[in-house]
């Protein structure tokens, strides 16, 4: 029986998501259903050896539709210490505190 090696496994699902992720933002304005392909294999690596999708990355896409957000595919909003992203190709919407509400 092989051993996995989950440290590494880990460490290449990760690189793979950056990558992939980096490609959907490459592609999302030549084709759009490629780079919503990416960011689905992108979100399945991620679920399937449980690595976090990287920081800088984390908003950049729609988490329904896998859509990847550029200037005509998603609405931000900002009211009230709450920030919200609204992708254009599906509605879904998604809330974000962008301020501690205790602070003030
Ligand atoms: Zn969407």
């Amino acid at each position: 029986m092989i051993r996995r090696d989950k440290k590494l496994e880990k460490k290449i699902a990760k690189e793979r998501i950056e990558i992939l992720l980096e490609r959907a933002h490459k592609f999302k304005e030549k084709d759009i259903s490629l780079a919503r392909r990416y960011v689905e294999l992108a979100m399945k690596i991620s679920s399937k050896y449980r690595v976090q999708i990287p920081p800088e990355f984390r908003n950049t896409f729609c988490r329904k539709c896998y859509t990847p957000f550029g200037a005509e595919t998603v609405k931000i909003r900002l009211d009230h210490g709450t920030k919200l992203i609204r992708c254009m190709s599906c509605g879904f919407a998604r809330k974000i505190q962008y301020r501690n509400k205790r602070t003030f």
